[in-house]
């Protein structure tokens, strides 16, 4: 079975990640969206409310699972027997840090990285930007699925 990782933060799931994970799921027989715990990385939702909405919005994608992660992604690809990592890369700035992380994995653990490059409607789109886009009640449509949006803006409204 041709198996690959998308890891991210997810906080939360963009239209940008779905179309790399739908895009990897046509290519693997199966793909795990692995959410990350970054415990320093100050998070907007839980690591099982991020879990809860990426497998409501992947759920149309028949071999798509959702998984968490702490610790370091190639242990995880190790232990789950997943030889390839695929990212989705947005533009120049992405990528010096992700070279030296594809490189550091597969010296690591000879697990390999895929690139692959975002849909032009979404090279500009970050979980961050959407943050600050639905906090001042700007348009996200067709940034976001409905029922993030939905989501993140009861979340923000309680902060
Ligand atoms: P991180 O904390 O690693 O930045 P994110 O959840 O923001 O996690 O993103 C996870 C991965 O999803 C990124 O490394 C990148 O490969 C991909 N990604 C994020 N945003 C986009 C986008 N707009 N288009 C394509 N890929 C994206």
């Amino acid at each position: 079975m041709r198996r690959a990782v998308c890891p991210g933060s997810f906080d939360p799931v963009t239209n940008g990640h779905l179309d790399i994970i739908s895009r990897a799921s046509r290519l693997f027989d199966e793909v795990v969206v692995s959410v990350l715990i970054n415990k320093t990385k100050k998070s907007l939702f839980t690591i099982d409310e991020r879990v809860e909405m990426l497998t409501e919005v992947t759920k149309e994608y028949g071999n798509v699972r959702i998984d968490t992660w702490h610790g370091l992604l190639v242990d995880y690809c190790r232990q789950n027997d997943i030889p390839v990592i695929v990212k989705g890369l947005r533009a120049v700035s992405d990528y010096e840090y992700e070279l030296q992380m594809a490189q550091m994995n597969h010296r690591m653990a000879g697990v390999e990285t895929m690139f692959m490059s975002t849909n032009p409607l979404y090279s500009y789109l970050s979980s961050s930007l959407m943050k600050e886009i639905v906090k001042y009640r700007g348009d996200v449509s067709g940034l976001i699925p409905e029922l993030i949006h939905e989501r993140l803006a009861a979340r923000l409204q309680e902060s």
